[in-house]
């Protein structure tokens, strides 16, 4: 199929692109380089030896969309564009709702234009809010709390009555738990700006050298060890679930949600351990305060996108950490050349 990919240079999306192409299908990149940088697309280029036809253009951008969406005439859309730190969006939410609930609306308008009516929607797991249970299924109550959770709560609204009034139309809401590892070629990975947010980046910016030790944000919670719990999943997999959903909404109409994790939670210090294993070096911490918003623990259930889309997460903790410490390593500035 012709998949346009919107954040398609940025961690996830340069991932997908890989498994796309694996898969036979081809990709068209729109991205305004606001968290990426073209040197990704560069490296997606050389793996899968062809180059990666992309434009430079923001999805709120709809006379732009549009023209690109009337020369590559997508088949399906995958979208990734958006601004993704919790934090950040308590600071700045109408950037938050601009990009992600605006930017949304923009890219459908586009997909009209030309008849499209196939989109695979980044969404998260922060849409549940604090569990009622565990492990989440898709029937948990969503209750987003940040402003970030809201916008991506949101769009899946706009995105399934979309699909009510196109009733031909395949809407899939991917709820990512944790995306962490990077490709086994160590060539692409995830790259953040500045200080990481995010447990996995923190450990590896630490093993490498670029920051003294790891702060743990709690260790006094309901948990086996006493730290937070997440259901890491590696990114290739989740790639994969890109290509399994866009296959399936080709065969499909409706709205559909699904939890994208493995099911097994890892606290902060299996963490810790797994990576000091794969990176053969100690990993200095220091337990502080529980950072606000944290919860104790989320684990996905993820039997729905295995009966529908069949799809299974492979890659376990080791594969996670090996591959971080792979492209942290040889990367220890990330895409320097690009900045
Ligand atoms: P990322 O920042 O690496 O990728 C997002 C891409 O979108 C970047 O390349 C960025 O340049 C681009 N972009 C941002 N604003 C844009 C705009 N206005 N127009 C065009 N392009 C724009 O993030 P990622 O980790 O690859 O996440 C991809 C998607 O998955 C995001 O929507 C994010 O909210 C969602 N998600 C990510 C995680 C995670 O932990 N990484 C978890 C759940 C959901
Ligand atoms: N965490 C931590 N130190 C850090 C970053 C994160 O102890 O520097 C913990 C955090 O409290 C949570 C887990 O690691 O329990 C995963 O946090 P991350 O920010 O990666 O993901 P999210 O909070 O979005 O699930």
């Amino acid at each position: 199929m012709r998949v346009l990919v919107t954040g398609g240079a940025g961690y996830i999306g340069t991932h997908t692109l890989i498994e796309l192409i694996a898969a036979g299908h081809e990709p068209y990149v729109v991205d305004n380089f606001d968290n990426a940088v073209p040197e990704a697309l560069n490296r997606v280029s050389e793996l899968v030896q062809r180059p990666i036809p992309f434009t430079d253009c923001d999805v709120r951008d709809r006379k732009a969309l549009t023209e690109v969406c009337e020369t590559f005439r997508p088949e399906a859309v995958i979208h990734f564009a958006g601004l993704k730190a919790v934090g950040e969006s308590e600071e700045r939410p109408r950037d938050y709702y601009d990009v992600n609930v605006a930017g949304t609306l923009t890219l459908l308008a586009a997909m009209e234009a030309v008849g499209c009516r196939r989109i695979v929607f980044s969404s998260s797991a922060t849409v549940y809010g604090v569990p009622e249970y565990l492990p989440y299924d898709e029937a948990h109550p969503t209750v987003p709390l940040s402003v970030y959770a809201k916008t991506k709560h949101m769009a899946e609204g706009i995105l399934t009555d979309w699909q009510r009034a196109n009733p031909e139309g395949a809407v899939m809401l991917l709820r990512y738990f944790n995306p962490v590892g990077a490709h086994v070629s160590s060539r692409i990975g995830e790259d953040p700006q500045g200080i990481p947010n995010n447990l996995m980046p923190f450990i590896s910016q630490v093993a490498v050298g670029r920051r003294d030790k790891l702060m743990v944000f709690g260790d006094d919670y309901d948990t086996a060890d006493g730290t937070g719990v997440r259901d890491y999943i590696h990114v290739t997999d989740l790639a994969r679930a890109h290509v399994k959903a866009i296959e399936f909404a080709e065969h499909t109409a409706g709205a559909e949600v699904f939890n994208i994790g493995t099911g097994q939670g890892y606290s902060v210090l299996d963490m810790i351990r797994a990576f000091e294993k794969a990176a053969d070096r100690p990993i200095p911490y220091e337990v502080t305060d529980r950072r606000p918003g944290d919860v104790a623990a989320m684990e996905a259930d993820a039997s729905r996108a295995a009966k529908h889309l069949g799809w299974r997460a492979e890659l376990g903790l080791d594969a996670m950490c090996e591959s971080v410490w792979g492209w942290q390593s040889a990367n220890p500035q990330g895409y320097e050349e690009g900045r």
